[in-house]
């Protein structure tokens, strides 16, 4: 029997706000900071205190909800989710569960399968736990906990169970962690846990070709993956499993599972809880959260251009392939920086400085390990460079060594080529003198060409280059060399 995997994810970002969810402490790099540096009696749990929500978080959960095209519910509700666990000092964390900020969305993807819309069902707001650090020293276990996390802003996102494999998930949690970061909501810092994804997965017959069974198979749940490869790996390793035990009569069990990064297996964390533990009940504490229509059209309006559209866009406007304009619209800060090139030497072909950004500029980012931010070469010196090449005044080996000066100094193309004397040769007249020479240099070599031998012009072209130090305009040589050769069998 073939079977199908049905995946949906769970989605926690972390919001950026300055603040935290419910009370005035600091959102801060949980890494960098001093345990419990950023911690008040509201996130600590301490009886008798108050929740205050933050309205920057509500306005950073509506950008994402409008990015999404969800419907923004007039009226949400705050729940409590009961649980006890060390990281969690209020024995509940305040979510929202049956009515919650928005509903309902869309995502399109784009995988090596095309495009497809994938439903988002709910995105609703909550707060982070704390940290805590498992210890073993001097024969002793214990756990250190750290409360800065405690109460930052969350943003859950859920989708509906539309995928189909790994690769689908992956384009999806790579689409959302594009478009937080363009919204500028989260740092789409993965390491920091910035981003947490949780897939569900479940396997279902394929009953015909064309027929899809209405009906769900049995899940499981893997928790807190922090990294797309990760999140590939995972849901790849446990479509394997389920295929392996139903194709051997078995049953999935529904639980919930870690994910073993060094032995790339789930194990167990435990067996699936029902929403019944939890005793969800609405929040005392706050009142029901009214979202005014006004303001969701005024951020709705502030929303800057999405990746999805910008792809699209850019492909037309400019005529890029899917690939390049995918690599360029991947950072919003590179997108800009091709935009403002091209804005800056409109007489340049956009595909050419889309060309050098995606390939000769990323290349040495990477090496160098430098961002968008810390680019010395400004979109204007690079579109100049891009000139140079297409006015034939340097030729693309000489714009690549000048590009490597311009990234290390800042300084500009054209300042580069003068200082150093790069400027491609195209007098005819020096040109001829240089192929008058080669060929008397070579007089058997011309003798061979002028006899059938074809091969032998590179090698003529390549001793030309080399007198011109590699400046010559390699067209003027090219048509120079079949001049005077042809005057040579004249004669
Ligand atoms: P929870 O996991 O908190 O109980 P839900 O039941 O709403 O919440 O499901 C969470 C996610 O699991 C959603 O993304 C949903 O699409 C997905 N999901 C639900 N049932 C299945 C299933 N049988 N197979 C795969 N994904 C599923
Ligand atoms: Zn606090
Ligand atoms: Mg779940």
């Amino acid at each position: 029997m073939d079977f199908e995997a049905v995946i949906g994810l769970e989605v926690h970002a972390e919001l950026a706000t300055q603040s935290k969810m419910f009370c005035a402490c600091p959102v801060v790099d949980t890494t960098q900071t001093a345990p419990n540096s950023a911690v008040c009696q509201v996130c600590s749990g301490m009886p008798g205190t108050l929740p205050v929500l933050n309205q920057k978080a509500v306005e950073y959960g509506l950008r994402v909800a409008l990015a999404l095209d969800c419907q923004i519910a007039p009226f949400s509700i705050f729940a409590r989710k009961n649980y006890f666990y060390p990281d969690l000092p209020k024995g509940y964390q305040i979510s929202q569960y049956e009515q919650p900020l928005a509903r309902i969305g869309r995502m399109t993807i784009v995988t090596s399968q095309g495009e497809k819309v994938i439903r988002i069902r709910r995105v609703h707001l909550e707060e982070d736990t704390g940290k805590l650090t498992h210890v073993g020293r001097n024969g002793q276990a214990y756990t250190l906990v750290d409360l800065n996390r405690a109460g930052v802003p969350l943003l859950e996102i859920v989708t509906e169970p539309d995928f189909r494999s790994a690769e689908e998930v992956r384009a999806y949690a790579e689409a959302l962690r594009a478009i937080l970061r363009y919204l500028g909501v989260n740092s789409g810092d993965m390491q920091k846990g910035v981003l947490r994804i949780e897939p569900n997965i479940s396997l279902r017959p394929v009953v015909a070709a064309g027929f899809k069974p209405a009906l769900l198979g049995t899940r499981v749940e893997v928790k807190n993956l922090n990294s797309f490869r990760a999140l590939e790996r995972a849901v790849a390793y446990q479509i394997q499993r389920q295929a392996e035990l139903l194709e051997a009569g078995k049953v999935v069990q529904q639980v919930t599972l870690g994910w073993d990064e060094a032995k790339e297996v789930t194990v167990v964390q435990r067996v699936k809880e029902s929403e019944d533990d939890y005793r969800y009940f609405p929040e005392p504490d706050l009142p029901p959260l009214a979202v005014e229509a006004g303001w969701v059209a005024q951020i709705r309006t502030s929303l800057p251009e999405l990746p999805y559209a910008r792809l699209q866009r850019l492909r037309e406007q400019y005529d890029l392939s899917d690939y390049t304009a995918k690599l360029l619209v991947a950072e919003k800060s590179i997108a800009d920086y091709f935009e403002q090139a091209v804005t800056a030497e409109p007489s340049v072909p956009a595909k050419s400085i889309a060309n050098w950004i995606s390939g000769e500029l990323f290349g040495l980012m990477n090496q160098a390990g430098v961002d968008a931010a810390g680019l010395r070469v400004r979109p204007a010196a690079l579109a100049g460079l891009v000139k140079l090449v297409s006015q034939g005044q340097i030729n693309q080996d000489t714009a690549r060594k000048v590009l490597a000066e311009m990234f290390a100094s800042g300084e500009g193309a054209e300042e580069i080529v003068k200082k150093r004397g790069l400027g491609q040769v195209s007098d005819a007249g020096a040109i001829a003198q240089l192929v008058k020479d080669v060929l008397a240099e070579y007089p058997n070599e011309a003798a061979a060409y002028l006899s059938g031998k074809a091969g032998v012009a590179n090698f003529l072209f390549g001793q030309v280059m080399k007198k011109a130090q590699g400046k010559a305009n390699p067209q003027i040589v090219r048509r120079e060399l079949e001049l005077q050769l042809a005057e040579i069998k004249a004669d």
